[in-house]
């Protein structure tokens, strides 16, 4: 080992300390901090922000990074050193001063669009969502290359090479095959009734059976912990302290599906690998791959019948007054109900896409400059109606419901829709390699996971998401595995004679 790796690896083991602490505050501020701290804790995580960015930005990285470059490196170094690089070149890019108030801001921001959230008001979130979208376009320009759209540079940060090209596709698709499945299954299909879900449903049962699920799926906990916060999320420090959240309301399912999604994303991030965990390379390939872990978890495995084949008495007995003469096929049918609803969070996994849809197409418009800040209520209630065939009561269950607009977040949400879609295709892939449904009727969990490790978890960020779908499927990124999946699955369910 060289001695100019030793030195980038000190560097780098600095830099993680600095960022742990900037990942446990993001993780207070949703779950336990008070509210009264949010200013306070503004400025530490500003200060922070600006020590990170000088770290980061430092001559003596880059020479750094140049010299291991001239030493014979690992595959996992090799990694680290490119990881590190595309930070640091995105980060060289904006100034400082820019770059720690706009990280002010968004620390802020979560107040300011959870305050409007409750008061039901938009106007006293469009400034702050203003200033935002400002900084982030500027961002954009900093980075783009000649001729790239803004738009496409913020895409390109979460979902490598999945432009507004490609997208404008994909959504393509889904307007055009999933819009009239649902319609064909409001008009034509045979209900699931699921009022048993929602009623008296103690919140300490249902952490109870959270607690269960992400166990039985593969959660480690001695490695991770779950806690609650407004909107479900996962995060980690490394691959031995891992955290996810869940919300409880009346409906039983709601925290069932949000726990076992984000056991995914934890068994995810538990699952790369020792050597890389802590480095640049040991995250999540992308923000979709991420997902498609998390909607592989929640749906393809989650909400199939054999899942719950030999856990289903279990859940009886945690809850026997409610769910003590609902079968077990019924149950299933329940989770699986086609309900298009406001909120994206509660969407069942039809018309899951299409919520993502709306966002898109918006985010699309706003940095373009075709929409503005304050037409965004409007126009979001008349997608809604156009592709779901429903509109928000108020501003909360419509465009203020996400979080992610206050966190800087744009571009991020269609990777949502593609995890879904990578999902499938690694379903499908999968299949044909095992016996998926025998698995899951023994409860053989474990099988499951290790070919998800084996096949993707481990390299975090040392492959792109298209190379590890190449690698995985055999094919190229296919949006018709999803759409055929979606279509097999819910013609059966509903009965439909497509
Ligand atoms: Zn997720």
């Amino acid at each position: 080992m060289g001695k100019n790796w030793d030195g980038l690896k000190t560097r780098l083991e600095e830099i993680r300390a600095v960022e742990e602490a900037l990942i446990l505050f993001e993780w207070d501020n949703e779950t336990l901090a008070p509210a009264g701290a949010m200013g306070l804790t503004a400025e530490t995580v500003e200060k922070l922000s600006g020590i990170y960015f000088r770290m980061m930005t430092d001559p003596r990285l880059d020479e750094c990074l140049k010299a291991c470059r001239q030493e014979t490196l690992s595959v996992e170094q090799q990694a680290v050193v490119r990881e590190t690089e595309k930070k640091r070149e995105d980060l060289v890019k904006i100034p400082r001063e820019e770059y720690e108030a706009y990280s002010g801001l968004t620390a802020r921001a979560a107040s300011v669009w959870s305050k409007a959230r409750e008061e039901r008001n938009f106007d006293l979130f469009a400034p702050v969502l203003q200033e935002i979208l400002q900084y982030r376009k500027r961002f954009a320009s900093y980075k783009a290359k000649e001729g790239q759209a803004l738009y496409d540079v913020m895409l390109d940060e979460f979902e490598e090479g999945f432009s507004m090209e490609k997208l404008d596709r994909f959504f393509g698709l889904l307007k055009g095959e999933i819009v009239p499945l649902l319609r064909q299954i409001e008009e034509e299909g045979t209900p699931c009734p699921a009022d048993f879900l929602k009623g008296d449903y103690p919140e300490e049962k249902q952490e109870e059976l959270g607690r269960f699920l992400a166990e039985y799926v593969g959660f480690d906990f001695r490695r991770g912990v779950m806690a609650v916060s407004a909107h479900p999320f996962t995060t980690a420090l490394h691959n031995h302290d891992v955290r996810f959240t869940t919300h409880y309301d009346s409906f039983l399912d709601h925290s069932a599906f949000s726990v076992i999604h984000e056991s995914g994303h934890g068994i995810y991030e538990q699952g790369i690998g020792d050597s890389i965990t802590r480095t640049p390379a040991g995250e999540g390939a992308s923000m979709g791959m991420h997902e498609s872990q998390s909607r592989f978890f929640e749906n393809m495995i989650g909400r199939s019948l054999a899942f719950w084949e030999p856990i289903y008495p279990k859940v009886q007995s945690l809850f026997p007054e409610q769910l003590g003469n609902v079968g077990l096929e019924e149950f299933y049918r329940a989770v699986n109900r086609v309900e298009p609803g406001p909120i994206r969070i509660d969407a069942d996994e039809l018309t899951y896409s299409l919520h993502i849809m709306v966002r898109y197409e918006l985010e699309k418009g706003l940095v373009a400059g075709e929409i503005r800040v304050e037409d965004l209520p409007g126009l979001w209630e008349e997608k809604y109606e156009e592709y779901l065939g429903v509109r928000p009561e108020n501003v909360s269950q419509g465009v203020l419901q996400d979080i992610h607009w206050s966190q800087g977040s744009i571009g991020y949400f269609p990777s949502y829709a593609l995890g879904s879609a990578f999902a499938a295709q690694i379903f499908a892939r999968m299949e044909e390699e095992m016996d998926v449904e025998g698995l899951l009727k023994n409860g053989r969990l474990d099988v499951i996971r290790e070919y998800l490790r084996e096949h993707i978890h481990r390299f975090g960020k040392m492959k792109t998401s298209r190379e590890l779908l190449k690698e995985t499927t055999g094919k190229e990124f296919d949006p018709s595995f999803y759409v055929n999946y979606l279509k097999r699955k819910f013609s059966r369910l509903c009965g439909l004679n497509r």
